[in-house]
C-alpha cells in the first residue's frame, strides 16, 4: 500500500473558515458542505440562535470562535471622540474602511472587557482578539504607516510611566523629544498598552475555565500582523507594537493575516511567514485570503496558498472569508476538495 504523504498531512490539518457577515441558512448551509473543524465569526454576529443553528447544522464538535476587534471601528469614533489618534506628522489617521483607536483609552479598553465577559456566557470555544494592536493600515502593498500616538492622555500617561514630564512647546518639540531621549521607553510604553489587554483578557479566561470541564475551557487567540522584525524598522514592535515574544505567554494559539495579495506578495511569501511563526513557538492558525485585492488570485495560486498555509509547522488553515468563497464556484470547490 503506498502512504501518499501529502493526505496524511490534510487529514491532521485543522479546517476553518470566516464568516464575515452574520451567518444565515444560506452561508452555514455553504459552510457544511466544508467539513470544517472551526468557524470564525465577529462576536457581534454571533447570538445564542446563530450559535445554537452553527452547532445543529455543522459537523459534531465543530468550535465556533468568536472574534472581538479591539482597537478599531467608527462605532468607537463616534461613541468616544477622545479616541481619534493623534500622529506625529499629523496624518490622517483614518483610511478607507479603517478606524484605529488610541490604545490606552479606558472606555474602550472597558468595553473590550465587558464583550469579553458576555462572550465566555455563551456556548463558545474561542475567544480571538483582532486590531490588537496601534493603528497603521498594513493591508496594502505599501502600508500606511502612522505614528501614533500623542494624544494628551497617552503622553501623560507616557510621562507617568517614565516619571518624568515630557516638555516641549508643541506637539513636534515632544515628539522630538521621545523620538531622541526616550526611543526604547516609548516602544516598551506602546507594547505594554496592548500587551496588558491581552493579559486582562487572560485572566477573565483563565478565570472561566477554572471553574468548567474541560470540553467547556475557552482558548485566546489572535490575530497577527504578518511583519517580521527586520521589516519597516521594526515596526511590528515600534509601529503596531505587537510584542509576539510577550504575547505568547498569554495566548494559546496565533492566527497571522498571510494575505498575500493584500501584502503585495508572491504566494510563497505564505510558506516563508508560516516558517517565521514558528519560532514564536505557539500554535498557528494562518489566515489566507479569497478575494481579489490587490490582484486576480487564480484558482491554482489560491490552491498553493492552502498549501503552504495547512503545511506542518502550521496546525491548519483558516479561509477568509466565506461568504466571498461562495461568489467563486471554482475557488469553493478547491477548498471543498481540500478539506475532504
Ligand atoms: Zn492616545
Amino acid at each position: 500500500m503506498v502512504i501518499r504523504f501529502g493526505r496524511l498531512k490534510k487529514n491532521n490539518m485543522h479546517k476553518s473558515t470566516f464568516f464575515l457577515m452574520k451567518p444565515d441558512g444560506n452561508s452555514i448551509g455553504k459552510a457544511k458542505e466544508l467539513n470544517l473543524d472551526s468557524v470564525f465569526a465577529s462576536h457581534k454576529n454571533l447570538d445564542e440562535i446563530v450559535i445554537k443553528t452553527l452547532r445543529e447544522n455543522l459537523k459534531s464538535g465543530i468550535e465556533i470562535n468568536a472574534e472581538v476587534g479591539v482597537f478599531a471601528g467608527k462605532d468607537l469614533w463616534d461613541k468616544f471622540p477622545d479616541v481619534i489618534p493623534v500622529e506625529a506628522g499629523g496624518k490622517e489617521p483614518a483610511r478607507g474602511w479603517y478606524y484605529g483607536v488610541c490604545p490606552s483609552h479606558e472606555g474602550v479598553r472597558n468595553e473590550c472587557l465587558q464583550n469579553v465577559k458576555a462572550l465566555l456566557e455563551r456556548d463558545l470555544n474561542g475567544i480571538w482578539l483582532d486590531f490588537i494592536r496601534y493603528p497603521t493600515k498594513w493591508e496594502e502593498p505599501e502600508p500606511y504607516i502612522l505614528d501614533v500616538c500623542y494624544c494628551d492622555r497617552c503622553l501623560k500617561k507616557f510621562s507617568e510611566y517614565l516619571g518624568e514630564p515630557i516638555e516641549g512647546n508643541t506637539l513636534e518639540d515632544k515628539v522630538l523629544l521621545i523620538d531622541g531621549s526616550y526611543y526604547i521607553e516609548w516602544i516598551e510604553f506602546k507594547t505594554e498598552m496592548i500587551t496588558s489587554m491581552v493579559r486582562e483578557v487572560r485572566k477573565l479566561i483563565d478565570d472561566h475555565n477554572r471553574n468548567v470541564q474541560n470540553d467547556k475551557k475557552v482558548k485566546l487567540g489572535f490575530f497577527a500582523i504578518p511583519w517580521q522584525d527586520k521589516e519597516h524598522s521594526a515596526g511590528i514592535k515600534r509601529i503596531v507594537a505587537q510584542d509576539f515574544g510577550a504575547l505568547s505567554t498569554l495566548v494559546d494559539i496565533y492566527s497571522p493575516m498571510l494575505y498575500h495579495k493584500m501584502c503585495g506578495k508572491e504566494v510563497s511569501w505564505i510558506k516563508e511567514m508560516v516558517n517565521y511563526f514558528w519560532e514564536v513557538g505557539k500554535p498557528q492558525l494562518p489566515l489566507i485570503q479569497t478575494e481579489p485585492r490587490e490582484s486576480e488570485i487564480k484558482v491554482d495560486e489560491f490552491k498553493q496558498a492552502l498549501d503552504f498555509a495547512g503545511a506542518s509547522p502550521s496546525t491548519g488553515v483558516c479561509v477568509f472569508f466565506l461568504e466571498d468563497l461562495m461568489k467563486q464556484p471554482e475557488k469553493f470547490d478547491t477548498v471543498k476538495e481540500y478539506f475532504k
